[in-house]
Protein backbone atom coordinates (compact mmCIF):
# COMPACT_ATOMS: atom_id res chain seq x y z
CA UNK A 1 0.00 0.00 0.00
CA UNK A 2 1.09 3.57 -0.31
CA UNK A 3 3.62 5.43 1.99
CA UNK A 4 1.61 8.63 0.62
CA UNK A 5 2.74 10.76 3.55
CA UNK A 6 3.07 15.05 3.33
CA UNK A 7 5.43 14.54 6.04
CA UNK A 8 8.17 13.25 3.22
CA UNK A 9 7.79 16.50 1.61
CA UNK A 10 8.39 18.28 4.82
CA UNK A 11 11.26 16.26 5.27
CA UNK A 12 12.81 17.55 1.76
CA UNK A 13 12.38 20.94 2.55
CA UNK A 14 13.97 21.54 5.62
CA UNK A 15 16.47 19.33 4.37
CA UNK A 16 16.72 21.72 1.16
CA UNK A 17 16.82 25.03 4.09
CA UNK A 18 19.76 22.83 5.92
CA UNK A 19 21.76 22.44 3.30
CA UNK A 20 21.12 26.20 2.01
CA UNK A 21 22.52 27.45 5.14
CA UNK A 22 26.06 25.84 4.41
CA UNK A 23 25.66 26.90 1.30
CA UNK A 24 23.24 27.02 -2.36
CA UNK A 25 26.02 24.51 -3.93
CA UNK A 26 26.16 22.04 -0.71
CA UNK A 27 25.20 18.08 -1.40
CA UNK A 28 26.57 15.46 0.87
CA UNK A 29 26.27 13.19 -1.91
CA UNK A 30 30.05 14.44 -3.04
CA UNK A 31 31.12 13.49 0.23
CA UNK A 32 29.02 9.91 1.44
CA UNK A 33 28.08 8.65 -2.42
CA UNK A 34 30.12 6.55 -4.52
CA UNK A 35 30.14 4.69 -7.78
CA UNK A 36 33.05 2.77 -8.34
CA UNK A 37 33.56 0.82 -11.86
CA UNK A 38 35.92 -1.37 -10.89
CA UNK A 39 36.07 -3.23 -14.50
CA UNK A 40 37.43 0.38 -15.67
CA UNK A 41 38.98 1.99 -13.06
CA UNK A 42 36.88 4.81 -12.52
CA UNK A 43 34.60 6.78 -9.64
CA UNK A 44 31.94 9.32 -9.87
CA UNK A 45 29.69 10.50 -6.89
CA UNK A 46 26.30 10.01 -8.41
CA UNK A 47 24.91 8.57 -11.17
CA UNK A 48 24.17 11.87 -12.62
CA UNK A 49 27.88 13.59 -12.77
CA UNK A 50 30.50 11.94 -15.46
CA UNK A 51 32.83 9.30 -13.63
CA UNK A 52 37.18 10.07 -13.86
CA UNK A 53 39.49 7.40 -13.96
CA UNK A 54 41.49 6.69 -10.68
CA UNK A 55 45.14 7.11 -11.26
CA UNK A 56 46.96 3.42 -10.46
CA UNK A 57 49.89 5.58 -8.93
CA UNK A 58 46.92 7.42 -6.76
CA UNK A 59 46.07 3.79 -5.93
CA UNK A 60 49.58 2.49 -5.26
CA UNK A 61 50.29 4.76 -2.99
CA UNK A 62 47.49 5.68 -1.30
CA UNK A 63 45.79 2.60 -0.86
CA UNK A 64 42.33 1.56 -1.44
CA UNK A 65 41.30 5.14 0.15
CA UNK A 66 42.10 6.57 -3.70
CA UNK A 67 39.22 4.73 -4.74
CA UNK A 68 36.63 7.33 -3.64
CA UNK A 69 38.64 10.17 -2.63
CA UNK A 70 39.87 11.28 -5.86
CA UNK A 71 41.70 14.54 -6.34
CA UNK A 72 38.89 15.71 -8.90
CA UNK A 73 35.98 14.90 -6.08
CA UNK A 74 37.84 16.54 -3.27
CA UNK A 75 38.54 20.06 -5.98
CA UNK A 76 34.49 19.67 -5.70
CA UNK A 77 33.61 19.38 -2.05
CA UNK A 78 36.22 22.64 -2.06
CA UNK A 79 33.82 24.41 -4.51
CA UNK A 80 30.48 23.75 -3.08
CA UNK A 81 31.66 24.45 0.63
CA UNK A 82 32.27 27.78 -0.85
CA UNK A 83 29.15 28.16 -2.82
CA UNK A 84 30.16 27.03 -5.90
CA UNK A 85 28.46 24.96 -8.25
CA UNK A 86 30.35 22.41 -10.29
CA UNK A 87 29.76 21.92 -13.73
CA UNK A 88 29.30 18.54 -13.38
CA UNK A 89 26.50 18.76 -11.13
CA UNK A 90 24.11 20.45 -13.91
CA UNK A 91 21.55 18.29 -13.98
CA UNK A 92 20.93 19.02 -10.37
CA UNK A 93 21.22 22.85 -10.99
CA UNK A 94 18.84 23.02 -13.99
CA UNK A 95 16.08 21.67 -11.57
CA UNK A 96 16.78 24.45 -9.12
CA UNK A 97 16.89 27.28 -11.85
CA UNK A 98 12.91 26.04 -12.59
CA UNK A 99 12.42 25.83 -9.10
CA UNK A 100 11.95 22.10 -8.92
CA UNK A 101 13.70 20.16 -5.98
CA UNK A 102 17.23 18.40 -7.03
CA UNK A 103 18.19 15.63 -6.07
CA UNK A 104 21.30 17.70 -4.12
CA UNK A 105 17.97 18.01 -1.82
CA UNK A 106 16.75 14.23 -2.36
CA UNK A 107 19.91 12.63 -1.80
CA UNK A 108 20.89 14.53 1.08
CA UNK A 109 17.64 14.34 2.96
CA UNK A 110 18.43 10.22 3.28
CA UNK A 111 19.56 8.36 5.77
CA UNK A 112 23.52 7.90 4.51
CA UNK A 113 23.73 11.51 4.66
CA UNK A 114 21.53 13.75 6.48
CA UNK A 115 23.24 12.62 9.90
CA UNK A 116 26.28 13.83 8.69
CA UNK A 117 25.50 17.04 7.82
CA UNK A 118 26.78 18.91 10.83
CA UNK A 119 30.58 17.28 10.80
CA UNK A 120 30.60 17.74 6.89
CA UNK A 121 29.95 21.36 7.28
CA UNK A 122 33.24 22.02 9.46
CA UNK A 123 35.25 20.04 6.46
CA UNK A 124 36.88 22.13 3.75
CA UNK A 125 36.75 19.32 1.30
CA UNK A 126 39.90 17.75 1.50
CA UNK A 127 39.62 15.05 3.94
CA UNK A 128 39.44 11.92 2.85
CA UNK A 129 35.98 9.94 3.97
CA UNK A 130 34.34 6.63 3.45
CA UNK A 131 31.53 6.16 1.32
CA UNK A 132 28.08 5.50 3.34
CA UNK A 133 26.35 4.65 0.13
CA UNK A 134 28.35 2.66 -2.65
CA UNK A 135 27.74 1.60 -5.77
CA UNK A 136 29.76 -1.34 -7.32
CA UNK A 137 30.29 -2.67 -10.63
CA UNK A 138 33.05 -5.43 -11.01
CA UNK A 139 32.29 -5.89 -14.68
CA UNK A 140 29.93 -4.99 -17.87
CA UNK A 141 29.22 -8.67 -18.70
CA UNK A 142 25.65 -8.33 -19.73
CA UNK A 143 23.00 -9.95 -21.98
CA UNK A 144 21.29 -6.79 -22.70
CA UNK A 145 21.90 -3.87 -25.53
CA UNK A 146 19.76 -1.21 -23.90
CA UNK A 147 19.30 1.56 -26.47
CA UNK A 148 20.76 4.41 -24.29
CA UNK A 149 23.63 1.81 -22.80
CA UNK A 150 26.64 1.81 -24.19
CA UNK A 151 30.05 -0.83 -24.21
CA UNK A 152 31.03 0.59 -20.90
CA UNK A 153 28.17 -1.37 -19.01
CA UNK A 154 27.28 -4.22 -20.89
CA UNK A 155 29.74 -6.94 -23.28
CA UNK A 156 26.83 -7.52 -25.74
CA UNK A 157 26.85 -3.50 -26.82
CA UNK A 158 30.78 -3.95 -26.72
CA UNK A 159 30.56 -7.17 -28.83
CA UNK A 160 28.22 -5.50 -31.15
CA UNK A 161 30.41 -2.07 -31.27
CA UNK A 162 33.22 -4.44 -31.91
CA UNK A 163 31.54 -5.74 -34.97
CA UNK A 164 29.90 -3.06 -36.78
CA UNK A 165 31.90 0.34 -35.25
CA UNK A 166 29.77 3.25 -33.79
CA UNK A 167 26.23 4.67 -34.56
CA UNK A 168 26.30 7.05 -37.46
CA UNK A 169 25.26 10.43 -35.03
CA UNK A 170 26.55 13.48 -35.49
CA UNK A 171 29.02 12.13 -32.57
CA UNK A 172 29.14 8.52 -34.02
CA UNK A 173 27.32 6.98 -30.78
CA UNK A 174 29.13 4.78 -28.65
CA UNK A 175 32.65 5.45 -30.48
CA UNK A 176 35.20 3.12 -28.10
CA UNK A 177 38.09 5.36 -29.47
CA UNK A 178 36.31 8.35 -27.81
CA UNK A 179 36.04 6.03 -24.12
CA UNK A 180 40.00 4.95 -24.97
CA UNK A 181 40.61 8.47 -25.24
CA UNK A 182 38.79 9.76 -22.13
CA UNK A 183 39.92 6.96 -20.00
CA UNK A 184 36.80 5.26 -19.40
CA UNK A 185 37.71 2.04 -21.67
CA UNK A 186 36.91 -1.39 -20.13
CA UNK A 187 40.38 -2.24 -18.98
CA UNK A 188 42.31 -5.46 -19.41
CA UNK A 189 41.60 -8.24 -17.43
CA UNK A 190 44.99 -8.03 -15.37
CA UNK A 191 44.45 -3.96 -15.02
CA UNK A 192 40.66 -4.77 -13.85
CA UNK A 193 41.66 -6.80 -11.55
CA UNK A 194 44.17 -4.09 -9.45
CA UNK A 195 41.01 -2.45 -8.80
CA UNK A 196 39.12 -5.18 -7.99
CA UNK A 197 41.70 -6.60 -5.30
CA UNK A 198 41.87 -3.03 -4.26
CA UNK A 199 37.95 -3.10 -3.51
CA UNK A 200 38.34 -6.70 -1.91
CA UNK A 201 41.52 -5.16 0.02
CA UNK A 202 38.70 -2.02 1.62
CA UNK A 203 36.19 -4.36 2.16
CA UNK A 204 37.31 -5.21 5.82
CA UNK A 205 37.13 -1.51 6.65
CA UNK A 206 34.44 -0.30 4.60
CA UNK A 207 32.02 -3.53 5.69
CA UNK A 208 31.38 -1.77 9.17
CA UNK A 209 30.85 1.51 7.80
CA UNK A 210 28.74 1.33 4.75
CA UNK A 211 25.01 2.09 5.17
CA UNK A 212 24.44 1.29 1.71
CA UNK A 213 25.57 -1.33 -0.87
CA UNK A 214 24.77 -0.97 -4.29
CA UNK A 215 26.07 -3.72 -7.01
CA UNK A 216 25.71 -3.09 -10.21
CA UNK A 217 27.00 -3.88 -13.36
CA UNK A 218 26.58 -5.37 -16.16
CA UNK A 219 23.83 -7.59 -14.99
CA UNK A 220 25.99 -8.29 -11.32
CA UNK A 221 24.86 -11.85 -11.78
CA UNK A 222 26.60 -13.11 -14.37
CA UNK A 223 29.99 -12.29 -12.67
CA UNK A 224 31.54 -13.89 -10.44
CA UNK A 225 32.77 -11.59 -7.72
CA UNK A 226 29.06 -10.79 -7.48
CA UNK A 227 28.15 -14.97 -6.12
CA UNK A 228 31.74 -13.81 -3.79
CA UNK A 229 30.19 -10.91 -2.34
CA UNK A 230 27.09 -12.28 -1.72
CA UNK A 231 28.93 -15.19 -0.33
CA UNK A 232 30.51 -12.26 2.31
CA UNK A 233 27.06 -11.13 3.07
CA UNK A 234 25.70 -14.91 3.69
CA UNK A 235 28.55 -15.59 6.46
CA UNK A 236 28.86 -12.20 8.44
CA UNK A 237 26.93 -9.70 10.36
CA UNK A 238 25.95 -5.94 8.75
CA UNK A 239 23.44 -4.76 11.25
CA UNK A 240 24.05 -1.37 9.88
CA UNK A 241 23.84 -2.30 6.24
CA UNK A 242 21.13 -1.95 3.19
CA UNK A 243 21.92 -4.60 0.87
CA UNK A 244 21.07 -3.70 -2.42
CA UNK A 245 21.30 -4.95 -6.49
CA UNK A 246 20.66 -4.31 -9.49
CA UNK A 247 19.36 -6.82 -12.36
CA UNK A 248 17.76 -6.39 -15.59
CA UNK A 249 15.88 -9.75 -14.30
CA UNK A 250 16.29 -11.66 -17.77
CA UNK A 251 17.72 -14.66 -15.92
CA UNK A 252 17.09 -17.89 -16.05
CA UNK A 253 14.73 -19.68 -13.68
CA UNK A 254 17.86 -21.79 -12.07
CA UNK A 255 19.73 -18.61 -11.72
CA UNK A 256 16.92 -16.94 -10.41
CA UNK A 257 16.30 -19.73 -7.74
CA UNK A 258 19.78 -19.53 -6.65
CA UNK A 259 20.02 -15.84 -6.43
CA UNK A 260 16.54 -15.98 -4.22
CA UNK A 261 17.98 -18.55 -2.45
CA UNK A 262 20.89 -16.07 -1.53
CA UNK A 263 19.12 -13.39 -0.64
CA UNK A 264 16.90 -15.23 1.97
CA UNK A 265 20.14 -16.28 3.32
CA UNK A 266 21.39 -12.75 3.69
CA UNK A 267 18.42 -11.08 5.05
CA UNK A 268 18.49 -12.53 9.17
CA UNK A 269 22.19 -10.93 8.31
CA UNK A 270 21.63 -7.17 7.33
CA UNK A 271 18.90 -4.36 7.69
CA UNK A 272 17.79 -4.71 4.52
CA UNK A 273 17.86 -6.18 1.24
CA UNK A 274 16.64 -4.64 -2.11
CA UNK A 275 16.58 -5.40 -5.53
CA UNK A 276 16.89 -2.91 -8.12
CA UNK A 277 15.17 -4.29 -11.31
CA UNK A 278 15.01 -2.04 -14.70
CA UNK A 279 12.11 -1.91 -16.78
CA UNK A 280 10.72 1.49 -18.77
CA UNK A 281 7.50 0.80 -20.33
CA UNK A 282 5.50 -2.08 -21.00
CA UNK A 283 4.98 -4.45 -23.93
CA UNK A 284 7.01 -4.50 -27.24
CA UNK A 285 8.47 -1.36 -26.82
CA UNK A 286 9.60 -2.34 -23.65
CA UNK A 287 11.57 -4.72 -25.29
CA UNK A 288 12.39 -2.30 -27.92
CA UNK A 289 14.21 -0.15 -25.78
CA UNK A 290 15.62 -2.60 -23.48
CA UNK A 291 17.32 -5.27 -25.91
CA UNK A 292 17.27 -8.85 -24.92
CA UNK A 293 14.18 -8.07 -22.68
CA UNK A 294 11.63 -11.15 -22.42
CA UNK A 295 8.63 -8.75 -20.68
CA UNK A 296 6.94 -11.97 -19.47
CA UNK A 297 10.50 -13.53 -18.10
CA UNK A 298 10.57 -10.41 -16.44
CA UNK A 299 7.27 -10.26 -14.78
CA UNK A 300 7.50 -14.43 -13.83
CA UNK A 301 11.15 -13.49 -12.07
CA UNK A 302 9.93 -10.24 -10.29
CA UNK A 303 6.73 -12.18 -9.09
CA UNK A 304 8.89 -15.19 -8.04
CA UNK A 305 11.31 -12.47 -5.88
CA UNK A 306 8.35 -10.76 -4.42
CA UNK A 307 6.17 -14.57 -3.80
CA UNK A 308 9.35 -16.72 -2.38
CA UNK A 309 10.96 -13.98 0.31
CA UNK A 310 7.49 -13.48 2.12
CA UNK A 311 7.88 -9.77 1.72
CA UNK A 312 11.69 -9.36 3.39
CA UNK A 313 13.10 -8.13 0.23
CA UNK A 314 11.99 -4.91 -1.35
CA UNK A 315 11.51 -5.13 -5.33
CA UNK A 316 12.33 -1.14 -6.65
CA UNK A 317 11.84 -0.78 -10.59
CA UNK A 318 13.96 1.56 -12.01
CA UNK A 319 12.09 3.49 -15.02
CA UNK A 320 14.70 4.86 -17.27
CA UNK A 321 11.78 7.94 -18.78
CA UNK A 322 12.94 8.41 -22.38
CA UNK A 323 11.47 9.47 -25.53
CA UNK A 324 10.36 5.74 -26.49
CA UNK A 325 9.20 5.18 -22.78
CA UNK A 326 6.51 7.23 -22.39
CA UNK A 327 3.44 6.02 -24.43
CA UNK A 328 3.45 2.95 -22.39
CA UNK A 329 3.93 4.70 -18.46
CA UNK A 330 0.46 4.58 -17.89
CA UNK A 331 0.24 0.71 -18.58
CA UNK A 332 3.17 -0.35 -15.78
CA UNK A 333 1.86 2.30 -13.41
CA UNK A 334 -1.26 0.04 -13.99
CA UNK A 335 1.02 -3.07 -13.61
CA UNK A 336 2.26 -2.13 -10.41
CA UNK A 337 -0.85 -0.68 -8.94
CA UNK A 338 -1.63 -4.42 -9.81
CA UNK A 339 1.38 -5.81 -8.05
CA UNK A 340 1.16 -3.93 -4.74
CA UNK A 341 -2.73 -4.98 -4.48
CA UNK A 342 -1.60 -8.63 -5.11
CA UNK A 343 1.26 -8.50 -2.93
CA UNK A 344 0.45 -6.27 -0.38
CA UNK A 345 2.91 -7.91 2.53
CA UNK A 346 5.54 -6.82 -0.22
CA UNK A 347 7.20 -3.01 -0.52
CA UNK A 348 7.00 -2.43 -4.50
CA UNK A 349 9.03 1.22 -5.14
CA UNK A 350 9.57 2.93 -7.62
CA UNK A 351 11.49 5.97 -9.26
CA UNK A 352 11.32 7.53 -12.87
CA UNK A 353 14.38 9.55 -13.53
CA UNK A 354 14.75 11.03 -16.66
CA UNK A 355 17.12 9.79 -19.96
CA UNK A 356 20.28 12.74 -20.02
CA UNK A 357 22.30 11.18 -22.54
CA UNK A 358 22.33 10.08 -25.28
CA UNK A 359 20.88 13.57 -25.88
CA UNK A 360 18.98 12.08 -29.27
CA UNK A 361 17.28 9.86 -27.07
CA UNK A 362 15.70 12.03 -24.50
CA UNK A 363 12.72 13.02 -23.79
CA UNK A 364 13.26 17.03 -25.03
CA UNK A 365 13.54 15.90 -28.59
CA UNK A 366 9.87 15.08 -28.72
CA UNK A 367 7.42 17.64 -29.54
CA UNK A 368 5.68 19.08 -26.53
CA UNK A 369 2.48 17.94 -26.93
CA UNK A 370 2.97 14.54 -26.49
CA UNK A 371 3.66 15.28 -22.58
CA UNK A 372 0.21 14.34 -22.65
CA UNK A 373 1.19 10.83 -22.25
CA UNK A 374 2.97 11.86 -19.20
CA UNK A 375 0.02 13.84 -17.60
CA UNK A 376 -2.35 10.62 -18.39
CA UNK A 377 0.15 8.90 -16.30
CA UNK A 378 0.43 11.28 -13.81
CA UNK A 379 -3.54 11.26 -13.82
CA UNK A 380 -3.60 7.69 -13.28
CA UNK A 381 -1.19 7.74 -9.75
CA UNK A 382 -3.26 11.05 -8.78
CA UNK A 383 -6.85 8.83 -8.45
CA UNK A 384 -5.27 5.66 -6.95
CA UNK A 385 -4.42 5.12 -3.34
CA UNK A 386 -1.90 2.97 -3.93
CA UNK A 387 0.90 6.19 -4.92
CA UNK A 388 2.76 8.35 -2.57
CA UNK A 389 2.90 11.89 -3.08
CA UNK A 390 6.50 11.73 -3.73
CA UNK A 391 6.17 9.23 -6.51
CA UNK A 392 3.67 11.60 -8.21
CA UNK A 393 6.08 14.82 -7.48
CA UNK A 394 8.59 12.65 -9.58
CA UNK A 395 6.58 12.16 -12.60
CA UNK A 396 4.76 15.04 -11.99
CA UNK A 397 8.58 17.14 -12.45
CA UNK A 398 9.12 15.44 -16.22
CA UNK A 399 5.98 17.71 -17.72
CA UNK A 400 8.06 21.17 -16.71
CA UNK A 401 11.24 19.32 -18.06
CA UNK A 402 9.53 18.35 -21.47
CA UNK A 403 8.05 22.33 -21.60
CA UNK A 404 11.06 23.81 -20.96
CA UNK A 405 13.77 22.30 -24.09
CA UNK A 406 16.76 22.95 -23.36
CA UNK A 407 18.28 23.15 -26.77
CA UNK A 408 17.77 26.25 -29.41
CA UNK A 409 16.33 25.14 -32.77
CA UNK A 410 19.30 24.16 -34.73
CA UNK A 411 20.61 21.60 -31.94
CA UNK A 412 17.01 20.28 -31.61
CA UNK A 413 16.70 19.50 -35.14
CA UNK A 414 20.27 17.94 -34.74
CA UNK A 415 19.21 15.72 -32.63
CA UNK A 416 15.98 14.85 -34.09
CA UNK A 417 17.77 13.42 -37.32
CA UNK A 418 20.74 11.42 -34.95
CA UNK A 419 17.31 10.04 -33.52
CA UNK A 420 16.24 9.32 -36.70
CA UNK A 421 19.57 7.91 -37.77
CA UNK A 422 20.33 5.89 -34.39
CA UNK A 423 17.01 4.19 -34.90
CA UNK A 424 17.61 3.18 -39.13
CA UNK A 425 20.90 1.68 -37.86
CA UNK A 426 19.16 -0.06 -35.01
CA UNK A 427 16.73 -1.99 -36.78
CA UNK A 428 19.22 -2.82 -39.84
CA UNK A 429 22.02 -3.65 -37.22
CA UNK A 430 19.24 -5.86 -34.73
CA UNK A 431 16.21 -6.68 -37.22
CA UNK A 432 13.78 -4.71 -35.34
CA UNK A 433 11.21 -2.54 -36.56
CA UNK A 434 11.10 1.05 -35.30
CA UNK A 435 7.82 2.17 -36.89
CA UNK A 436 5.55 -1.37 -36.25
CA UNK A 437 6.80 -0.60 -32.59
CA UNK A 438 5.82 2.76 -32.37
CA UNK A 439 2.91 4.11 -34.39
CA UNK A 440 2.71 7.10 -31.93
CA UNK A 441 5.62 8.34 -33.43
CA UNK A 442 5.05 8.16 -37.10
CA UNK A 443 4.30 11.71 -38.28
CA UNK A 444 7.60 12.27 -36.15
CA UNK A 445 9.53 10.14 -38.07
CA UNK A 446 7.61 11.38 -41.40
CA UNK A 447 8.49 14.72 -40.66
CA UNK A 448 12.54 13.89 -40.16
CA UNK A 449 12.68 12.19 -42.80
CA UNK A 450 11.16 14.82 -45.18
CA UNK A 451 13.80 16.87 -43.98
CA UNK A 452 16.64 14.74 -43.94
CA UNK A 453 15.86 13.30 -47.35
CA UNK A 454 15.06 9.75 -47.59
CA UNK A 455 16.80 9.13 -50.45
CA UNK A 456 20.58 10.49 -49.23
CA UNK A 457 20.31 8.67 -46.28
CA UNK A 458 19.13 5.46 -47.32
CA UNK A 459 22.27 5.41 -49.94
CA UNK A 460 24.53 6.25 -46.99
CA UNK A 461 23.66 3.91 -45.00
CA UNK A 462 24.04 1.21 -47.64
CA UNK A 463 27.89 2.57 -48.78
CA UNK A 464 28.66 2.02 -44.79
CA UNK A 465 27.16 -0.43 -43.45
CA UNK A 466 27.17 -2.74 -46.75
CA UNK A 467 27.57 -6.01 -44.31
CA UNK A 468 23.64 -5.61 -42.81
S1 LIG B 1 24.52 18.09 -6.70
FE1 LIG B 1 23.21 16.62 -7.79
S2 LIG B 1 24.50 15.85 -9.47
FE2 LIG B 1 25.88 16.79 -7.93
S3 LIG B 1 26.52 15.13 -6.61
FE3 LIG B 1 24.71 16.10 -5.69
S4 LIG B 1 22.97 14.87 -6.44
FE4 LIG B 1 24.70 14.41 -7.76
Amino acid sequence: MSESKDSSLDKVSETKQRLDKVSDAFCLAKWYQATLHLHNGNTQSCHHVGSHRVHKTDLNARGPMALHNTPEKKLERTQMRKGQKPAGCEYCWKLERQGEISDRTYKSAEDWSMPFLDETAKFDGSEDVLPKYLELAFDNVCNFKCMYCSPLYSSSWEAEIKKHGPFPTTGFYNNMSLFKFQGRSVLPDQDKRKYIDAFWEWWPQLKNELIHLRVTGGEPLLTDETWRLLDELKSGEFKNLNFAINSNLGLSTKIMKKFVDNLNQIRPNVKSVLVYASIDTVGRQAEYIRNGLVEDQFFTNLETLLRETDGKVVASLMITVNALSIFGLKGLMQKIEALRQKYPEAVIAFDTPYLRNPEHLCLHILPPEMSVYIQEAVAFLKQSDYFSDREVNRLERLLSLMKDNPWGKSKLKRLREDFYKFMKEHDLRRKTDFLGTFPELDEFWQDIETHLGRWTFRKLTEFIRPQL
